[in-house]
């Protein structure tokens, strides 16, 4: 997909942008500089040189409607009109019309609160938690369990949350009272063990975690349906539901972090609808908006917000942002849905991640790849230096193909955690729009990519 248009400004842009942008989570790397990028329509985008690439990250795991909907432009551009803003201390129809769509899809009864980011929506699910406990007089829940690789954000607590310690070591101390428990990683589970023993014995490692630490001073767990950014890592069904069985069992709120598997990414509405489960509270970004613009949403059992009403002062929730449920957000995040309700973009997600995981398949006898895995348009192909002892691939083989891919008009990801050596997954998360010949373009370049990097 190289061009050859000469571009004479953009070399310009890109000793401007080196005087001027710290970029988010790069080395400074001088020989690389970032892609100016100018312009995107469905699942491509184009640089400031003209040279096209498949997105197949959708941006940061977010673009789910693919670029350049002028419906999506429309819709903040009439709200703005009519309404640019008014703060959540107040309402609007954008926003009361939102919550009500989201409830449905839901499919039970909460209550939203909006924020901007996602990092945001797990602080606010955070604060909530503890506020809840302490109403309710236990005031001694107010720590929280997570699991080690997961990411939840980058503010003071979503970070604390995260178990990835590649991100957290330089910011330290972070904030007292987030433990952290193995996830399940099948690829990685001992051979001695069925799936389901293994996922079980993860999920009795949490329980074990919230009995030794005292059950009365845990507020919640929080975790993704599926861990993402972290590296793919799918649990067996009858972890989730021991997890939420043992959450109840203890008094504790199980807070599902719907950031990126929301909103049709895992080929359901929401990730967790893949387990049967009903989280106390549910936080999502990226995919309501496809990114267009910022919103998140906090959505908290109605049970719980029941006792935040007690007529008194002091029980309300004290936590305000300006931005959040911003009007022009709000109508862009409904048409955002009814394009993916309108498109069948959820059934398509589950259909189109089915055939990229069918036609990657080959690549599970590649000498490197040690598993291949995938959910709705989640891929994830976890690459080994030797697959008898899962040795983790280095970081140069997982640059070059990374590299290959981007020079045949491809762009992959890479995830894990460097700290803990599995920092080894590529990773898709193409449009849930992409077209049919999308998927194959994804597919054939793999395939060449692989099939010239053999040793
Ligand atoms: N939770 C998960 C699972 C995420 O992947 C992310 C971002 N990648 C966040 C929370 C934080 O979202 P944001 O970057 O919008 O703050």
């Amino acid at each position: 997909m190289k061009s050859t248009k000469k571009v004479s400004n953009v070399s310009d842009l890109t000793s401007r942008d080196r005087n001027s942008i710290w970029h988010h989570i790069s080395p400074y790397n001088v020989k690389n500089p970032p892609m100016v990028v100018e312009e995107g329509k469905g699942s491509w985008i184009t640089d400031a040189q003209g040279n096209r690439y498949l997105d197949g990250m959708s941006g940061l795991w977010c673009v789910n409607v693919g670029y350049g909907r002028e419906e999506l432009a429309l819709a903040a551009y009439e709200q703005i009109k009519k309404l640019a803003y008014a703060p959540m201390t107040m309402s609007h129809e954008p926003a009361i019309e939102l919550a009500e769509k989201v409830n449905e899809m839901l499919d039970d009864d909460y209550m939203i609160f909006y924020s901007n980011s996602g990092s945001d929506a797990n602080e606010v699910a955070f604060k909530m938690a503890r506020q809840y406990h302490r109403q309710n007089g236990e005031v001694d829940r107010h720590k929280f369990i997570s699991r080690y690789r997961a990411y939840h954000g980058s503010s003071m607590g979503a970070l604390s949350a995260t178990g990835q310690s590649m991100r957290k070591y330089k910011y330290e101390p972070l904030i007292q009272g987030f433990l952290h428990v193995s996830p399940p990683d099948n690829y990685r589970k001992p051979d001695s063990i069925t799936e389901e023993d293994y996922n079980l014995q993860r999920a009795e490692e949490l329980e074990n975690t919230i009995i030794w630490e005292q059950k009365e001073t845990i507020a919640a767990v929080i975790m993704e349906p599926v861990i993402t950014g972290g590296g793919v890592l799918i649990p067996h069904p009858i972890y989730v539901e021991k997890v939420q069985e043992i959450c109840h069992r203890h008094g504790v709120l199980l807070i599902i972090d719907e950031v990126i598997c929301g909103f049709g990414r895992t080929g359901k509405k929401f990730g967790h609808q893949h387990f049967g489960i009903k989280p106390d509270i549910v936080t999502m970004a990226k995919g309501l908006t496809s990114a267009y613009l910022p919103l998140s949403i906090t959505a908290v059992r109605k049970d719980i917000y029941e006792t935040f009403k007690n007529g008194d002062d002091t029980s309300h929730f004290r936590h305000v942002n300006t931005f959040g449920g911003n009007p022009a957000a709000c109508a862009l995040a409904l048409k955002n849905i009814e394009i993916m309700e309108h498109e069948n973009l959820y059934e398509r997600s589950a259909e189109s991640g089915d055939k990229l995981l069918q036609g990657l398949d080959d690549l599970k006898n590649h000498p490197f790849v040690g598993n291949l895995r995938g959910i709705g348009m989640i891929v994830g192909i976890e690459l080994v230096e030797d697959k008898t002892t899962k040795e983790p691939a280095s970081k140069e083989r997982l640059a070059k193909i990374i590299s290959d891919c981007k020079d045949n008009g491809l762009i992959i990801g890479k995830n894990g955690d460097t700290v803990a050596g599995y920092n080894n997954i590529l990773t898709l998360s193409p449009p849930l729009s992409s077209s049919e010949e999308d998927v194959e373009f994804m597919i054939a370049v793999l395939q060449k990519v692989f099939s010239e990097n053999q040793s």
